[in-house]
């Protein structure tokens, strides 16, 4: 396939990516998800939006973020070298501030005064409130009452930059019941309201629009790469949660010769419920509103998901990421919990870089890879800084003694 046309095919006018993606809703939601692909097809790509949302990027997101080679860790394994795109280092700490500015920027222009959103550990629900706050628009986000309990300090900055946290007691009560109920009130309420998708996935348009609003990060990577060695790397790796920060990060790449590797969280083990390595192991089906890889039983049902980043615990995968795989443009490889843990203290102790448990799945790989090869360079995309997990990891791992 010839990738320089492929942005201009994918994803067709129903939104699929060859057989994934689409738009699945109750017949009362589809104008409102209508309204919002005419919306993004007409505003996002005018020049006064693309120079508004670049002018945002620089000053209050403080983009581009650098792109760093780590000598200490590289050394550590051999002869390849190992470089990060520090998403880490964009505003808030991590890649999701690249689509809720656009989002916010979006709603802005199409008059709308609300951004309405679910959250599960509580990374987009911030994300989203610190865009609401910029743009001064109300924030409405919808979390399960087991998720306010065990995320209260993300619960804690939502309201401190104004936004309303709306608690789900129903079923159990936890990221699926959330996205039940931001739809609920998104469907009372969308003439004022727009619904911000957390990752790219979701109806059409959802899955094109956060990809592209994630592009600046692959797009950028590429340059500085080139500026810095005068060479492309030889791959590219990301985390795949919902796909996000790795569609953003591929997508820099799509057509050169780099071999781009998605890092899916593989848990404690293969068995159910103990990894949510979608693609790995799910089958095609529909949930949220679109169709991808699923994780699901016999009937259907999703099944449940762990892993020890909470933002990748997600039974499917965006629908582009399904794509990818069928024509084997990426690669889709497991990162045990373990594996993470390892990438976290090595690139905290080599580096002075401490990683998001989701980002250090993605460092996991990239020091596999640099084992695998005699010489070469990579780029992982360190998707955002571990801060939140710090009580988590030493708390069950101690300082890494057995680590480094
Ligand atoms: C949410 C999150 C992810 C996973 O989301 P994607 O949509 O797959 O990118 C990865 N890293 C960090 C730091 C996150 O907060």
């Amino acid at each position: 396939m010839d990738f320089q046309t492929y942005f201009r095919n994918y994803p067709d006018k129903n939104g699929r990516f060859g057989p994934y993606g689409g738009t699945y809703l109750p017949p009362e939601l589809v104008p409102a998800f209508e309204e919002i692909d005419y919306a993004y097809q007409t505003i996002c790509r005018s020049a006064r939006f693309i120079n508004e949302l670049r002018q945002i990027r620089k000053e209050f997101q403080g983009r581009p973020t650098p792109v760093y080679h780590c000598e200490r860790l590289s050394r550590s394994i051999g002869k390849c070298q190992i470089y990060l795109k520090r998403e880490d280092l964009n505003h808030t700490g991590a890649h999701k501030l690249n689509h809720c500015m656009g989002e916010g920027l979006l709603a802005r222009y199409m008059g709308k005064k609300r951004l309405i959103a679910e959250t599960g550990a509580g990374q987009h629900g911030v994300a989203l409130a610190t865009a609401a706050a910029y743009f001064g628009l109300e924030c409405e986000i919808h979390m399960g009452e087991v998720d306010i309990k065990k995320q209260a300090p993300n619960v804690a900055r939502m309201r401190i930059l104004g936004a309303k946290v709306i608690p789900v007691s129903f079923g159990l009560k936890t990221l699926k019941e959330a996205v039940d109920s931001a739809f609920q009130s998104y469907l009372e309420n969308y003439k004022d309201s727009i619904y911000c998708i957390g990752s790219a996935l979701g109806p059409h348009p959802f899955p094109m629009m956060v990809r592209d609003f994630q592009m600046c990060v692959g797009i950028e990577a590429r340059e500085q790469f080139l500026a810095m060695t005068g060479i492309l790397p030889d791959a590219v790796t990301a985390c795949v949660g919902g796909g996000s920060n790795s569609a953003g990060m591929f997508s820099g790449f799509l057509a050169d010769p780099v071999d781009l590797f998605g890092a899916e969280p593989l848990g404690r083990g293969t068995e159910p419920g103990d990894h949510a390595a979608s693609i790995a192991y799910g089958k095609k089906g529909v949930l949220h509103g679109f169709e991808s890889y699923l994780l699901q039983d016999e009937k259907g049902q999703p099944l449940p998901v762990y892993s020890i980043a909470s933002g990748l615990d997600y039974p499917s995968v965006g629908p582009e990421h399904a794509f990818w795989k069928d024509i084997e443009r990426v690669k889709y490889v497991g990162i045990t919990d373990r594996e993470a843990v390892d990438a976290f203290f090595k690139l905290s102790r080599f580096e002075g870089i401490i990683p998001a448990l989701e980002s250090a799945h993605a460092v996991a790989y990239a020091m596999k890879w640099a084992k695998e090869h005699e010489t070469g360079a990579i780029i992982a995309c360190c998707s955002g800084r571990g801060d939140k997990d710090v009580d988590y990891v030493i708390e069950h791992y101690g300082f890494g003694e057995e680590f480094v």
